[in-house]
């Protein structure tokens, strides 16, 4: 096979994932046609037949196929379009002028996805120019509304035209990036994601005046009250297998070694562990934290009308993760029982939920995975890995597909600690060297399991 040139590679990925974060398809409103029109016409170029699905005008999604023998089981790369909202006055350069400087792709989507995209886009390019022989189709959906629940995109797609994308593997987002350890990087595979549970809790009061506090039921100091109880809930601590196997490849490190082992002989020690590694490792506190329990973090309220008048209504949305093993059902009971004093006052309304998901790490796809980052990087470590949020692979785990989140990502050149406060945050950006990596690793993993 021939092998392909990565300097060229290097200025075709890096100019795909410009031009997509000059596409603004920040959701709402989405309007992510453009993009799929854009992908749809690059891939033209090198031969692709690529469909467009349109559910509501301006919400289109791209798909196209690179055709294998049907031997083996094809192949679905999945990407969204859609970006969260920017405020350009936070970042320091345009966050949809595609800037590329400092070795760095600027721009609202760099992580969150587009940079995959481009790295998927990239490889089924490659794959075309290299006249590769495989045993399975490898699919292409780039799709619309993922950050506003994918109703619009993936799951519409799912819907409506599952013979297009379904797929029995499937590659996604939400994992892929190296942890950087003592001498070593360790790559996380998502193989997991907690469930969410996003809902509304209305709280009731009697109004009167401002200045007469006591002769009034303030609904403000009730959703206070409500506020309080909520996050200040403690989740019960549960180390499932996919955390353990984690903690276990970090204890391979002298410095987490003893943490990590107390963590997992001693879940009970779980806060005094993690409260002493916060002083000297903050980020793999954070790492571990929202894998462990469940959480509820209020995240909008709006309560009040005039300044002289005690409110009679105020309400707060909450998002709640939970984790797998948890349904939706038991987080909605125990959300009343916290509540259980004030329910008479309250109303508790669930704007979305989404189970948990899960796949099996025995499977050829994750060998695979695991062995091409071995073979590119012979001392790393590979653990898989439960994430906090959710993604669209929840729609084709319930269908049976095992999906990983997997965006292959160096350590030292973006270190952890800083993306994480990228995506979705100012300033995000992806290395041009992780875009050549992450091509490099999936044209991989593509080519030797579909061989
Ligand atoms: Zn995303």
């Amino acid at each position: 096979m021939a092998v392909p040139l990565w300097q060229e590679v290097e200025s075709e990925v890096t100019a795909i994932l410009s031009e997509l974060i000059r596409i603004d398809t920040t959701n709402p409103p989405g309007n992510e046609t453009k993009a799929a029109k854009y992908i749809a016409e690059i891939l033209n170029k090198d031969g692709f037949q690529c469909e467009i699905f349109e559910p509501v005008p301006q919400r289109g999604s791209v798909v196209t196929r690179f055709k294998g023998s049907g031997e083996k089981p094809n192949l679905l790369f999945l990407s969204h379009l859609d970006v969260v909202a920017a405020k350009a006055a936070e970042w320091s350069v345009n966050p949809f002028g595609g800037v590329v400087k400092d070795g760095f792709v600027w721009g609202r989507g760099a992580l969150d996805m587009k940079g995959m995209t481009a790295i998927e886009i990239m490889v089924l390019k490659l794959l075309k120019r290299n006249n590769t022989h495989l045993k399975g189709d490898v699919i292409l959906a780039a799709t619309a509304d993922e950050e506003m629940g994918g109703l619009n995109g993936a799951m519409y797609l799912l819907q409506k035209h599952p013979e297009k994308i379904f797929a029995p593997y499937v590659l996604n987002e939400g994992g892929g990036w190296a942890i950087p350890l003592s001498n070593k990087n360790l790559y996380t595979i998502q193989t997991a994601e907690k469930g969410l549970l996003w809902f509304k809790v209305k709280a009731k009061g009697t109004p009167g005046h401002g200045s007469m506090p006591d002769a009034a039921d303030n609904a403000i100091m009730r959703m206070h009250r409500v506020i309080d109880k909520l996050c200040n809930y403690r989740g019960s601590i549960s180390y499932l297998p996919v955390v353990k196997q984690l903690l276990e490849e970090l204890s391979k490190d002298k410095k987490l070694r003893d943490s990590m082992n107390s963590l997992l002989t001693n879940p009970q020690s779980t806060n005094s562990v993690l409260a002493e590694l916060s002083k000297t490792m903050p980020a793999i506190v954070d790492e571990i934290r929202p894998r462990i329990s469940m959480t509820i973090t209020p995240t909008i309220i709006h309560g009040g009308i005039k300044e002289n008048v005690v409110p009679s209504e105020c309400e707060a949305v909450f998002d709640c993760r939970i984790l797998p093993g948890q349904t939706i059902e038991q987080a909605q009971k125990l959300i009343k029982q916290i509540l259980v004093e004030e329910l008479d006052k309250l109303s508790v309304e669930t704007i979305q939920a989404q189970e948990p998901s899960e796949s099996s790490i025995e499977t050829p796809l994750y060998q695979v995975i695991s062995n091409v980052l071995k073979d590119l990087e012979p001392n790393c470590g590979v653990a898989p890995l439960l994430m906090a949020g959710g993604t669209d692979s929840r729609f084709f785990r319930r269908l049976g597909s095992v999906c990983y989140g997997f965006h292959p990502m160096r350590s030292e050149t973006c270190p952890r600690v800083k993306m994480t406060r990228r995506e979705h945050g100012v300033d995000e950006r992806i290395s041009v060297e992780n875009l050549v990596f992450g091509t490099r690793v999936l044209y991989e993993t593509v080519t030797r399991f579909l061989s």
